[in-house]
């Protein structure tokens, strides 16, 4: 088996596993009661928070733990819009935003009276400042700009973005950086808030945060108890969040090792593609090595990715909340204009334990069942 779908989810680390299991058979009291035990967990979790921020190194912050992701980015947009449209009704987000965020000032402009504007992105996949320059306004009260994108691995230039907000204190900046963490380098302190998923940097699913100023306050999405400041009701997940401080932590500790580690076998990948040229078309940089996506020249891409799992290889096509096969990759779409060429997109997403043998063996059965040699 050859799993290339890291961008996805990735595989447990060991170490976050056997603590995980340890708090759960032992630190199982409600962080909310009024006992030892409780205390206890109570006083590891919030242990868990400040240890997070300072993976991040990230000051004046709240960690407010949620499910993941998805969850983060829902309480991040609603929540600071709900509270904050006095100052304005006019969001601004990316091209290439994932669903979490893209449906979800959907539903801002559909029911809470939100305008939203969207930064398209330029020939070589990056954001078109100056039009985002021009989409700033007085009226705009937030701006949701994905870190690193996880369809082409397109990393943003978040201290020009800051730069361009300094005539504006008082909007604020999100970010989702799910693709970024313990992978890119990135400057957290620009940030006003940002979302995560700990399953995508070997840690557990369901298990993410948001991470906000501590000045800015939220409408909660849920009510209920107090939990988390009141921002996020219900019983805390205690043990998968005290764990989330080892598994950030483990995260940026690697960083750089094993971003060396993927930039190897990314390396290897893109010279293979770019040999096979009468195939492929490369359209990510190996600025960010952890995510290569290309497209199939006159080649079904559900024929290819049904080929690569019968050889048990296992490939995205492009992100795992969007993908029904042969649906256009929304951010191809955005860099190419091409519908054939976003439809027929791949994504190849790395992690540290990948080899150069993987992705030999990759090209290898990729040609041949383009090549007709092996048949669905
Ligand atoms: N944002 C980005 C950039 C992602 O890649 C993903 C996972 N596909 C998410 C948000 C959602 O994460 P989760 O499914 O863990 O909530």
């Amino acid at each position: 088996m050859i799993y290339l779908d890291n961008a996805s989810t990735t595989k447990i680390n060991d170490e976050v596993l056997s603590t995980y299991e340890t708090l759960l058979k032992t630190y199982f009291g409600n962080s909310s009661g009024n006992h030892k035990m409780a205390r206890e967990v109570n006083r590891l979790q919030d242990k868990a928070r400040t240890e997070i921020l300072k993976s991040f190194n990230y000051t004046n912050g709240n960690v407010i733990f949620t499910t993941g992701a998805t969850e983060a980015n829902n309480l991040a947009l609603i929540g600071l819009f709900l509270q904050y449209k006095n100052r304005g009704n006019e969001i601004i987000i990316s091209a290439f935003e994932h669903p979490s965020i893209r449906k979800v000032v959907d539903y801002l402009a559909a029911f809470h009276g939100a305008i939203i504007k969207e930064v398209p992105l330029l020939g070589n996949g990056e954001l078109d400042l100056a039009f985002f320059e021009k989409a700033l306004s007085s009226k705009t009260v937030l701006v949701s700009i994905m870190a690193v994108n996880n369809e082409i691995g397109t990393i943003t230039n978040i201290t020009a973005i800051r730069k361009l907000l300094k005539l504006y204190p008082k909007l604020i900046f999100h970010s989702d950086v799910t693709q970024a963490v313990g992978k890119v380098t990135l400057d957290y302190e620009l940030l006003d808030a940002f979302s995560f998923s700990a399953h995508k940097i070997h840690g557990l699913k369901g298990s993410g945060a948001l991470i906000i100023r501590d000045k800015l306050v939220l409408t909660p999405l849920m009510y209920g108890g107090a939990q988390e400041g009141g921002f996020r009701p219900g019983t805390s997940n205690s043990p998968t969040n005290i764990v989330l401080a080892k598994t950030v932590r483990l995260a940026f500790i690697n960083q750089l090792k094993h971003f060396q580690a993927v930039e190897k076998v990314a390396y290897q990948l893109y010279t293979l593609l770019e040999k096979e040229s009468s195939h492929f078309i490369i359209n990510s940089k190996l600025t960010n090595p952890y995510i290569i996506n290309f497209s199939l020249i006159n080649f079904r891409a559900s024929v290819l990715l049904n080929g690569l799992d019968n050889a048990d290889i296992m490939i995205g096509t492009t992100s795992s909340c969007s993908a029904k096969i042969d649906e256009p990759s929304m951010s191809v779409m955005a860099l190419t204009n091409s519908v054939e060429l976003a439809t027929n997109a791949l994504r190849i997403s790395f992690s540290h334990e990948n080899t150069i043998n993987e992705v030999n063996e990759l090209m290898r059965t990729m040609l041949n069942i383009i090549k007709g040699k092996i048949h669905e």
